[in-house]
């Protein structure tokens, strides 16, 4: 394991807590594959079809390696520099790596070049950026629009009625793969209202026509069964793998 490699000589008490934690890890790891296994059953999708992300900003490296040991291969960052230094770290595992946190234009050439998928692109300018700094040697960076579904000022999104204007941009893009859409919606505790934000953007999907439009990514810790009931294929989840962030 990571840590054993890096960390040879753990006093004892160090041990017993590392142990602990990473104990915790593994039970909630089952107990989200399960309640993900259940969602895909109670609204009749096909088991497997939805896929974990394991959201690991603030997270150490050895704890996305806990993971890693249980299969798991999805990660997604939301902080450049925080992610740059993991990937190093855990250079030799096959990790897909996701963005999904907001872009500035000067992280697009770190972004275009380390990831693989990247969840929360909302303006054209930042959509060319990351064709034209995705390297020649990599298959195109495959890219999800992120949809502000609740309206508020203060979220990143591109709104549902200018959706269709930058799908046409970035569709013809040619280093990026236009995969879907991403949306965080404002939390809400009841499963019904938890719905609705992905029903209103189901149907401006659907409008759409793109037949490449097939990733939904829908879903966190705290409404991922309503995410799923509305279709999620790509669930982003953090807290309940690895507890309460400390920033
Ligand atoms: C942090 C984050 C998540 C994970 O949220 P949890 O509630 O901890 O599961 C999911 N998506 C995005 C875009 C995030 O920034």
């Amino acid at each position: 394991m990571y840590y054993l490699k890096h960390r040879p000589c753990l006093c004892f008490f160090e041990a017993v807590v590392f142990n602990m934690r990473m104990t915790s890890i593994y039970k909630n790891y089952f107990k989200v594959r399960s309640k993900i296994r259940d969602a895909e059953l109670a609204s009749g999708r096909e088991p497997g079809s939805v896929k974990l992300l394991a959201v690991s900003k603030t997270q150490s490296a050895d704890k996305i390696s806990a993971l890693y040991q249980l299969g798991q291969r999805h990660f997604g960052e939301s902080y450049l520099q925080e992610a740059l230094k993991k990937q190093r770290q855990l250079g030799a595992y096959q990790i897909t790596w996701h963005f999904i946190g907001p872009i500035q234009s000067n992280k697009t050439k770190s972004i275009a070049v380390c990831f693989n998928w990247v969840h929360s692109v909302d303006r054209f300018k930042i959509a060319k950026r990351l064709s034209e700094q995705r390297p020649a040697h990599l298959p195109p960076l495959n890219v999800c629009l992120q949809v502000n579904v609740s309206n508020e000022a203060s979220k990143s999104g591109i709104s549902i009625a200018d959706l269709p204007e930058l799908v046409k941009q970035v569709e013809i893009l040619p280093n990026l793969q236009l995969r879907g859409v991403m949306a965080i919606p404002s939390p809400q505790s009841e499963y019904d209202l938890q719905r609705k934000p992905y029903q209103m953007l189901n149907q401006a999907v659907e409008k759409l026509g793109r037949k490449e439009m097939t990733t939904f990514s829908y879903g966190m810790s705290g409404d991922l069964v309503a995410a799923i009931a509305e279709g999620a294929t790509i669930v982003r989840v953090g807290t309940a793998l690895f507890g309460k962030r400390k920033y």
